[in-house]
């Protein structure tokens, strides 16, 4: 049942010394020397930083897809508090928080803890929309695992919004997407959310 994603255009490998390049120019953009001690090595770090921060841009996130076996588990399975690392792609700055997904298998079908963790930072690792980023782990699940209900609940800070402009500190962005049985039953959305919110209060 396993689908291939993104099949179609093969990721471009990162290039780490354009990257280098253009952190030199930023550098000397806000009036450094490049070539000062202290900065001698920053275009390669920081290249490299972003190589990591992108990684999943070079990911198939359906590989972490893979169904524990044996299972007879249809009851709703909730994983909270997944941490999550992103870069927004309107800043080129992170945005952190956590991650929450609930969903109701179907035929037994359930995700091990960590595939759940590889999924969310396959998305997380590019540049993203805290939007697009919750839709895209949503839909994925929902595409490859099959289950009867997706939703997925992104809390997320973002340091465009909390170093510079508006400088709203501690401000948190909330997003979420709901699919399936959880779209159509407003009663299991709702206890979704309670457990989802329930242990902070
Ligand atoms: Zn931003």
């Amino acid at each position: 049942m396993r689908r291939k994603t993104n099949k179609t255009t093969k990721p471009r490998a990162v290039d780490l010394d354009q990257i280098a390049d253009g952190v030199r120019l930023i550098l000397e953009g806000v009036g450094e020397d490049p070539n000062r001690e202290g900065l001698v090595d920053t275009p390669k770090r920081v290249a490299e930083m972003y190589a990591e921060l992108t990684a999943g841009m070079r990911e198939d996130p359906a590989e972490h897809i893979v169904p524990l076996s044996g299972n007879k588990h249809d009851e709703m399975v909730i994983v909270k508090d997944i941490s999550i690392a992103s870069l927004c792609e309107h800043h080129l700055a992170p945005f952190v928080g956590k991650c929450h997904v609930a969903y109701i298998p179907k035929n037994g079908r359930i995700l091990g803890l960590s595939k759940l963790a590889r999924l969310a930072e396959t998305f997380a690792r590019r540049l993203q929309l805290q939007e697009r980023l919750t839709s895209e782990i949503a839909n994925t699940l929902f595409e490859q695992l099959q289950p009867l209900g997706v939703m997925v609940v992104i809390e997320a800070e973002h340091t465009c919004m909390t170093l510079r402009g508006v400088r709203k500190s501690g401000a948190v962005t909330v997003t979420s997407a709901v699919l399936g049985g959880f779209r159509k039953d407003p009663r299991t959305r709702a206890e979704a959310i309670a457990l989802i919110t329930g242990q902070k209060k």
